[in-house]
């Protein structure tokens, strides 16, 4: 099986990209293990020491669960895959802390900036995400632990906000028919992506790279009073959105869904090879 992936667009937190030569079911098999399977560290035990805010102990913790943190799976392990058996060691286990008191006159806000990690590498992916605000004199101790986990167990290891695919259009426009048409052309009207050119006035043409846009909303072919416009899909072919809140490189987490995905694969064959079906029945 030969895969092709082809990048649209990729800054900080978006990725888009158009693979080629996979079924259906591997895409939507994909799109599921990016969702639910990759693993990402976040907060799961607090100790909250002094806590003079406004805010419930409980509440605190939320909010350290929810921030994302620069995730490195080269070095850490998930906890039932670590020598420590989970007890937490340095090889599965991040400690962050966060000692405050308010010095001075005003109220003072504490970020996620103020959380300081044992691992440089384990930070939160943005200093700027609000905690709580403290009164002056008011003091806030923190101790926190990361560890690697999924999001099938909870949402806060999700290394991906969104994730989604849609198949590659193909749209067939025959110009030749554009001459008979009696109207402007209702189509470049139409399109809710302006994806027609009419500049010409004469015949409509599609944008260059007007897949990238187009969503198969199929309001060009049924308001064609000509039938010029033929809309498909490509087979075998979509384009991926994946958004990520920046806990793990794109690359990162691309090699890490199809190293799940052979696991799967891999894990599907042994079970069947064990499986003794009796055929005869
Ligand atoms: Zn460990």
């Amino acid at each position: 099986m030969t895969l092709n992936l082809e990048v649209l667009k990729k800054d900080e937190h978006n990725l888009v990209f158009v693979i080629e030569g996979i079924s259906i079911e591997m895409a939507n098999a994909l799109r599921r293990i990016m969702v639910t399977e990759i693993p990402v560290m976040a907060i799961n035990e607090v100790i909250i020491l002094k806590n003079d805010s406004p805010l419930y102990d409980e509440i605190i913790s939320h909010r350290l669960g929810l921030i994302p943190l620069k995730t490195d799976l080269e070095t850490y392990k998930l906890p039932q895959d670590c020598e420590c058996s989970g007890f937490g060691c340095p090889l599965c286990q991040v400690s962050l802390t966060c000692e405050i008191t308010n010095t001075t006159n005003n109220p003072l806000e504490i970020y996620s900036g103020d959380l300081k990690s044992n691992d440089p590498l384990i930070v939160p992916v943005t200093p700027h995400i609000p905690l709580v605000k403290i009164d002056k004199n008011d003091k806030v101790v923190i101790e926190a632990y990361a560890i690697l986990g999924i999001a099938k167990d909870h949402a806060k290891w999700q290394a991906v906000t969104n994730v989604y695919y849609r198949f590659f259009p193909k749209v067939d426009l025959d110009d030749s028919k554009c001459t008979k048409c009696p109207d402007k052309c209702i189509v470049s009207r139409m399109c809710p992506k302006n994806l027609f050119d009419f500049s010409n006035n004469k015949a409509p043409k599609l944008i260059k790279d007007y897949q990238e846009k187009c969503a198969l909303c199929n309001a060009c072919q049924l308001n064609c009073p000509e039938n010029a416009v033929i809309t498909d899909r490509e087979e075998d072919k979509y384009i991926f959105s994946i958004e990520s809140d920046g806990s793990l490189t794109f690359e990162t987490m691309i090699k890490k869904t199809f190293e799940i995905f052979n696991e799967k694969i891999e894990e599907f064959q042994g079970s069947l090879e064990e499986l003794d079906i009796d055929l005869t029945a």
